[in-house]
């Protein structure tokens, strides 16, 4: 009986770098990365490491120099190109403590491209930390694979996001109180609105009147029901998400175009 490893070798370290790579560069870590890389994984002369740059694509680099606070690599070769992520967008209002942190990774970890955080009447959360929020998703990025960094706006009114709404765009609109009325099956919404899409998730507090009305204003609003229980708001932008990515995303779903 062979024996299976306990867990996969250990694969090679993925990290994301704000800067341009290519074939044969050479780039120096220093800071943060640094400190990951030689005190946490403890990295060897030599040692495989894959780099991406949300702009070209993932490279695979090894370790030619081992410093106190930094390190030089020698980028071998690309080994994927920069991806094509489904055109999905999370505009979700902020919500308590690093939950909302948590919608970030998970939200990248599901493939969107895009979050919005959405000031609403209800919102309790409103001082969002942009740069936690960033590297919530970065760190998902380096961790589920992605070659492309989903993009963080700053939090805007649900008012004024919908008087600037594109109008090729679906918004599908999470609305917690219409599955009493039989209507908003995620799945016939999925079938009948293909293209570009984004879900949009309330605070804690929901919507109010004025809100839901002025969501399903909108000409491309796509009221849709996730089920009878109602949902915690980053339980909802996690379950919302996974139904369109399987409907028209990349998990193998119906076609994403038209
Ligand atoms: N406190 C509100 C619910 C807010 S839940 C109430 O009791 O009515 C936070 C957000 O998650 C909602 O605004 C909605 O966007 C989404 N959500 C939660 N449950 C849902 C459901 N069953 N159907 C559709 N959206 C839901």
């Amino acid at each position: 009986m062979p024996v299976t490893p306990a867990y996969p070798p250990r694969s090679a370290p993925r990290i994301y770098v704000d800067v341009e790579l290519s074939d044969g560069a050479e780039i120096r870590l220093d800071g943060n990365h640094a400190h990951y890389l030689l005190k946490v994984m403890r990295v060897r002369q030599g040692q495989p490491i894959k780099l991406f740059d949300d702009r070209t694509g993932e490279y695979l680099a090894h370790v030619t120099t081992l410093g106190k606070r930094d390190l030089i690599l020698q980028i071998d070769g690309r080994t994927r190109d920069r991806e094509q992520v489904p055109d999905l967008w999370l505009c979700a209002a902020p919500i308590k403590k690093d939950r909302f942190g948590w919608i970030a990774e998970k939200a990248t970890e599901l493939g969107i491209s895009r979050m919005i955080p959405v000031q609403t009447s209800r919102t309790q959360n409103a001082a969002i930390k942009p740069d936690k929020l960033r590297t919530h998703m970065i760190e998902a990025a380096e961790q589920c694979e992605r070659t492309a960094l989903p993009t963080l706006d700053d939090m805007i009114w649900l008012k004024e996001l919908l008087e600037n709404w594109p109008a090729d765009r679906h918004l599908f609109f999470a609305d917690e109180r219409m599955h009493e009325s039989g209507e908003g099956s995620f799945r016939k919404a999925l079938v009948a609105h293909a293209g570009p899409a984004a879900i949009l998730i309330g605070p804690e507090g929901g919507f109010t009147d004025e809100e839901n009305a002025l969501v399903r204003a909108l000409p491309q609003s796509v009221p849709v029901s996730l089920g009878p229980r109602i949902l915690r708001a980053d339980t909802a932008a996690v379950a919302a998400i996974s139904l369109w990515m399987a409907g028209r995303g990349d998990w193998n779903g119906l076609p994403a175009a038209k």
